[in-house]
């Protein structure tokens, strides 16, 4: 008998098993690569919201305990995925400047955004009203990372790669069954693939497909991560993430021409050496009608568990929202009623 298992390895999955394993439960993983979320994000870790220059939820709480989170993990598994560097934000306007400087007052944004206004220093970019620097921030290699867990998993015989098939679970008071293998509790961690589960439909998960182009560009160089209209992550060897797009109308994995002109247009208006685009991918956030995670217990089953909803900034929610979900599993800590799936009972 397992204590856990696991459906879905993105970063949800990943954070509920680093709980586990340092808690020294045991449990198995199915993931059948249905979901791209965690796979083509960017990555990037970033305390503030840039549209509004607010602070986003438990923003200073969550970064403390994915830098420890994602630190740890590079030790366990002996290679590096944090990269830190400032992010950016290129200004519109000198209203936007004013903004930027009443937001620098607050409490809670004074950590991380950077009062001196700073002056762009490449070429490349065209950029008439300066940055704002965001500092504290940076990328988490997430491919890599999940890479790295998976094959941890696989020398550990943890990782089934295969659909879990929901009509398959049997559920017993006590324990979960799945083809032979039981355990104490189920703990679904599916990402936009929630939608095919049966258990959990009735909450509003909403879904919103966003993409990226891959662009090289020899002579750019950027050492932070630029935030205008849209994104540009260097992600070093002279290639960049540009993106990302918004779209909650199409919930296909394929990656669109549209979404590719859209990107291509908005990186022309500033970016003024050449480049060319090596890549583009696609993935659907697991988005909410609140924008708050699921997290929790089903009402029916007391064995059967959530961990979803991580939106837009799954990096810095997806440890902190797992650890919640452990404390209260195996210590009875309550969850906080904003995150609780029993608000939507
Ligand atoms: C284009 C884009 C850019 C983003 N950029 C950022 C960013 O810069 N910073 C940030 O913090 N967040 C970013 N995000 C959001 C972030 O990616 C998500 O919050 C996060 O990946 C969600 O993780 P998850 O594990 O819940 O979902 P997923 O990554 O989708 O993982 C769910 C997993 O479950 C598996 N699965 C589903 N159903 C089944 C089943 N029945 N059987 C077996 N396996 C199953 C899927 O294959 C998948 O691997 C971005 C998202 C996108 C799409």
């Amino acid at each position: 008998m397992l204590d856990y298992m696991i459906v879905g390895f993105g970063l949800a999955g990943l954070s509920f098993a680093e709980q586990l394993e340092t808690n020294k439960k045991s449990y198995i993983v199915f993931e059948d690569a249905s979901q791209k979320s965690s796979r083509v994000a960017g990555g990037l870790f970033n305390p503030v919201i840039l549209k509004r220059f607010t602070a986003a939820w438990r923003a200073t709480e969550q970064l403390d305990a994915a830098i420890l989170f994602y630190t740890a993990l590079e030790r366990k598994l002996n290679q590096s995925f944090i990269h830190k560097f400032p992010i950016l934000r290129r200004f519109n306007s000198i209203e936007e400047q004013n903004t930027w400087f009443q937001a620098c007052d607050k409490p809670i944004l004074n950590k991380f955004l950077s009062f001196d206004i700073v002056k762009n220093t490449y070429v490349g970019l065209d950029i008439p009203f300066h940055f704002g620097k965001v500092n504290h921030t940076g990328r988490i290699d997430i491919t890599k990372m999940l890479a790295a867990y998976s094959k941890h998993l696989i020398e550990h015989q943890q990782l089934i790669t295969t659909s879990f098939i929901h009509d398959k679970l049997r559920i017993e008071d006590t324990y979960v069954e799945y083809e032979g293998i039981k355990a104490k509790n189920v703990i679904f961690t599916e990402g936009f693939g929630m939608i095919n589960n049966p258990f959990f439909e009735y909450l509003p998960l909403r879904g919103n497909k966003g993409e990226y182009v891959l662009i090289k560009c020899h002579q750019l160089d950027l050492k932070e991560a630029i935030k205008s209209s849209i994104f540009i992550i260097p992600l070093g060897d002279n290639i960049y993430k540009v993106g990302a797009t918004y779209n909650n109308k199409d919930s296909t994995a394929n990656h669109t021409q549209s979404a590719k002109e859209e990107l291509i247009e908005k990186l022309d208006t500033f970016l003024k050496f050449p480049y060319e685009i090596v890549d583009q991918v696609a993935g659907i956030r697991p988005t909410t009608k609140d924008r708050k995670p699921f997290i929790g217990t089903h009402p029916e089953y007391a064995n059967m568990h959530l961990l979803n909803g991580l939106g837009s900034r799954g990096v810095l929610i997806g440890p902190y929202v797992a650890k919640k979900l452990f404390e209260y599993l195996e210590y009875q800590q309550p969850l906080d009623r904003e995150i609780d799936i029993q608000r939507f009972e």
